[in-house]
């Protein structure tokens, strides 16, 4: 299939910046389109045509994906520290603290202000700053060249990110000895417009002559997982909290009105998966495990891919409290698992406003306010209650 890069198609484009790092001309920069999304451009003065963009872009060679039986995990690390600390249950924490014990680097996703990108750390004490889902695609900058460096001086190598970037990671590797390697991936519905925070951060500016210095899209807020509570914390001082349900940014995004084109018809939003591991919350855990629901302090699925998943969940249940699921039963909780976003068809004129408006104006129009049914199944007769008359139960019968 034709790319982006001969085609300029934007859904051609997943924004791994494989292409960019690929280049030994160095002919390829990423560069934001007006919707905030980075696609490569090719400075043709520089180009030579060796095609080895091409040949590293996962749209046009998708990477292997593993085909072999999963294993499907639920649970919580049982440090209560860093799971109030991570997105989820904290998996990523326990698989890393496990097979990470010589000799090794670990690549995530790291924050400033509102600003994403990928770094690297060859101390865990210091991998606190890639917990927390960042919604936002982060810049890889250097990140799969350094990863090579390392893999070629025989480090062992962990390596986070979305399913788009573990296949630009993959591609670019090509025939580099990939033993010491292992991937994880977080289950992916999509990254949004970078151009939202951003407007977000402008109007606290405006209104509190102050930048965001942290944006927490998921603070747990004690044990608040399933409320998605986003926590705003200024330069000047000034915190801001808002659950789910009231917050302009989970309404407007996954209503699937400001994606990257390419996250509509994602090619990685199938059981095969190309890396070794996919982490996820584990959504609809008050249905069918309630038993790891933990208190509403987050819980993950995991899921093993490969035999290397596989052994690297067998070591990291040591730090894990939870067991095995059914799979097909996970997966009905899993939608991006299965299948890509659907494109709201609002997207166009969502997006001039997205240019045009000040945020309140944005909001105003475009985020919905949660209706009194809503609101009632979540905060009167939601998970936590129902979680709270499973564990009665079990307690009067037994
Ligand atoms: C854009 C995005 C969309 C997601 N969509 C879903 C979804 O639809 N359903 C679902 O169940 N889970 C989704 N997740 C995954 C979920 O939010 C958690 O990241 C995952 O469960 C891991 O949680 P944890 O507690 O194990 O790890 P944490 O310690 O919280 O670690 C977070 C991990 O995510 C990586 N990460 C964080 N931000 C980014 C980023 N911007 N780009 C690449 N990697 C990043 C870090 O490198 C780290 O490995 C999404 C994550 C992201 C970043």
């Amino acid at each position: 299939m034709a790319s982006y890069l001969n085609t300029s198609v934007k859904n051609g484009c997943f924004g791994c910046e494989a292409c960019a790092q690929v280049c030994s001309k160095r002919a390829i920069h990423m560069v934001e389109d007006e919707e905030g999304f980075r696609y490569p451009q090719v400075d043709q003065s520089l180009c030579i045509n060796c095609r080895m963009c091409n040949k590293v872009c996962p749209y046009e060679n998708m990477p292997l994906k593993s085909q072999e039986e999963k294993v499907a995990f639920g649970g919580y690390i049982k440090n209560e520290t860093v799971r109030r600390e991570s997105t989820s249950g904290g998996a990523f924490s326990a698989i890393v603290d496990t097979w990470c014990d010589t000799n090794y680097v670990i690549f995530g996703a790291v924050a400033d202000g509102v600003k994403v990108y990928h770094s690297y750390t060859t101390d865990k004490t210091d991998m606190g700053r890639f917990r927390k889902s960042k919604y936002s695609q982060s810049c890889i900058g250097s990140a799969y060249k350094d990863a090579r460096k390392f893999l070629d001086e025989e480090k062992k190598v962990i390596f986070s990110g979305t399913p788009c970037q573990i296949s630009g990671l993959k591609a670019f590797l090509g025939n580099t000895n990939q033993d010491n390697l292992l991937t994880v991936e977080v289950i992916c519905e999509g990254v949004p417009s970078p151009h939202f925070v951003r407007k977000y951060d402008e109007w606290m500016q405006l209104k509190h002559g102050s930048k965001i210095k942290v944006l927490d899209y998921r603070y747990k807020d004690g044990k608040k997982w399933d409320f998605q509570v986003m926590y705003t914390s200024l330069e000047s001082g000034h915190r801001f909290k808002i659950d789910r349900w009231f917050n302009p940014f989970w309404s407007i995004w996954l209503n699937h009105l400001m994606s990257r084109p390419a996250c509509y018809e994602c090619p990685f939003t199938t059981i095969g998966r190309v890396a070794d591991i996919s982490l996820g919350d584990l959504w609809g855990v008050h249905l069918y495990c309630p038993e790891l629901y933990g208190g509403n302090g987050g819980a993950s699925l995991i899921i093993c891919n490969t035999k290397k998943g596989k052994r690297a969940l067998a070591s990291a249940q040591r730090e894990l409290y939870g067991h095995e699921l059914d799979f097909t039963t996970a997966l009905k909780y899993q939608s991006p698992m299965c299948k890509a976003i659907n494109q709201n068809p609002q997207r166009e004129m969502f997006m001039k406003d997205l240019l045009e408006m000040d945020y309140k104006t944005l909001c105003m129009k475009w985020a919905k306010k949660p209706t009194f049914k809503l609101l009632w199944a979540k905060y009167v007769w939601g998970n936590r209650q129902k979680v709270f008359v499973w564990n009665l139960k079990q307690k009067l019968w037994r």
